[in-house]
């Protein structure tokens, strides 16, 4: 109830002024006391006279007493009293205007930096708190899945029985959970009478585009009933929170959705750079014997010729031919002659060992070995390496004329490359090797001498 202090209103200047206006206009002496009968104000000498009341709606604050022409002085000092009063509620009014909109302001910033269904639900119980007389809250929300209650939030002022508690305003959830429009239920054991432990409920329902995704349940056990002004704060906060969670979810979607993404691409990219290996592995090995093929032994060697001829350093190159191969394959077949092209490439590539080093296989049952910044002395110690290891494979080879296990003939060839030759120079070179040493009697190293 509001109350204005009469006594308090005869400081203002502008109500003395009034009251002195209308005496002298009136040319009466009138005594004004407060409603308990002390004296506030008066004008000459007391005269007996009429007793006027000074009221507002509901409440006498002053009597004045003066003769009859004063009554009307009274009057006026009721309306004054009155008008005070209303400025006064307008004022209140507007003051709790004010808060609610700063509470509800506080609360929407609040809630819009929670980023998870929980913090949201936290937040909503911690702030509800604040201008709403309770002992007991929750956040409760319906699993879409399987239509069932799930508690996300909970508080009590003495970690009282959630069970009991929650059970008190079940038919109250339920129904709001049906209607999605809140409730306001005051002494409710009268409606609930297996529920002693709570007295007052509001209960308001979480909306997303009219649906009702859960409610907001705020309980009191002491005896102090939930207001309009209580409902209407709680259903304003209510729809915040169901606003923040809907943006908590559309939050987890995304990051899950995201997340799979990243997978996703993880994932393509490790397919790809697998594809991209075996691609140019294919492109670069050869399928048979697993060592570069003649595209990468081309690319190789103008790649290393190039860089030689401007450092002005040594390259080699040898040739390894099989001996007698096309009988080998008559006479064993041409699974055992893959078999035995396979054995001897491993040998090659166990035979070199530096990194520049590059076997390939040149052509059907050739080799090629190129030995950047090797000289004819080294790589002729390569050429006779591999002539022993591949005779040393022992590889039965009836139908060869020069041993019985199969054997190479090899041609060693090394040159200073320069860019205006073409690394054809030094093919040719190793290949009249080869058939230099095939032209001696096969099963032997010869080195070209450029
Ligand atoms: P030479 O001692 O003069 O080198 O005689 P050769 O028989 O080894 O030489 P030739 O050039 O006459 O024959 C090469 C043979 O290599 C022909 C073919 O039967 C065999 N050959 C080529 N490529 C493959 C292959 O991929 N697999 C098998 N099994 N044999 C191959
Ligand atoms: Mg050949
Ligand atoms: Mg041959």
């Amino acid at each position: 109830m509001i109350h204005v202090s009469f006594k308090k209103l005869f400081k203002k200047k502008e109500f003395i002024s009034v009251v002195r206006t209308l005496v002298e206009a009136l040319d009466v002496a009138i005594a004004i006391c407060d409603a308990d009968g002390g004296k506030i104000w008066s004008n000459g000498p007391e005269t007996p006279g009429h007793q006027y009341t000074i009221a507002t709606d509901n409440r006498i604050v002053g009597y004045l007493t003066g003769p009859a022409a004063a009554e009307s002085i009274a009057q006026t000092l009721s309306y004054l009293v009155q008008s005070e009063l209303e400025k006064k509620s307008l004022a209140l009014d507007t003051l709790d205007k004010y808060e609610e909109i700063n509470f509800l302001y506080d609360i929407s910033t609040k809630l819009a930096s929670c980023v998870s269904v929980d913090a949201v639900a936290q937040a909503t119980i911690e702030e509800a708190r604040k201008p709403i007389a309770t002992t007991c809250m929750s956040v409760i929300l319906r699993d879409r899945d399987c239509d069932q209650l799930q508690t996300i939030a909970f508080w009590s002022i003495d970690a009282c029985d959630r069970d009991r508690s929650c059970h008190a305003c079940d038919r109250i959830i339920q129904k709001v959970l049906a209607s999605g429009q809140a409730e306001i239920i005051n002494n409710i054991d009268v409606i609930e009478a297996d529920s002693p432990i709570v007295y007052a409920t509001i209960c308001a329902p979480l909306k997303i585009q009219e649906q009702t995704i859960g409610v907001v349940n705020i309980c009191n056990s002491q005896p102090v009933p939930y207001t309009a002004q209580d409902l209407k704060l709680f259903t304003a906060l209510t729809s915040q929170a169901a606003a923040a969670i809907d943006n908590a979810l559309l939050y987890d979607r995304l990051k899950d959705y995201a997340q799979t993404l990243e997978m996703r691409v993880a994932q393509r990219t490790a397919d790809l750079e697998k594809a991209n290996f075996e691609l140019h592995r294919l492109a670069t090995l050869d399928g048979l014997t697993q060592v570069a093929n003649r595209r990468q032994f081309d690319s190789y060697l103008d790649k290393e010729w190039r860089r030689l001829s401007r450092e002005k350093q040594v390259i080699s190159l040898v040739f390894c031919d099989i001996d007698y191969f096309k009988p080998y394959n008559d006479t064993y077949g041409h699974l055992a002659g893959d078999r035995c092209l396979r054995l001897i490439a491993q040998t090659l590539q166990k035979a070199v060992n530096r990194p520049a080093d590059l076997v390939a296989r040149y052509g059907g049952e050739e080799f090629a070995v190129i030995l950047p910044n090797t000289n004819s002395q080294g790589a002729w110690q390569v050429a006779k390496t591999i002539h022993t290891q591949v005779e040393g494979l022992n590889i039965a080879h009836a139908a060869s004329k020069v041993s019985d296990r199969v054997t190479a003939s090899l041609g060693v060839a090394s040159m200073i490359p320069h860019l205006r030759l073409a690394p054809n120079v030094l093919i040719n070179a190793a290949d009249r090797a080869v058939y230099e040493a095939k032209r001696r009697g096969r099963n032997c190293v010869y080195r070209e001498v450029l």
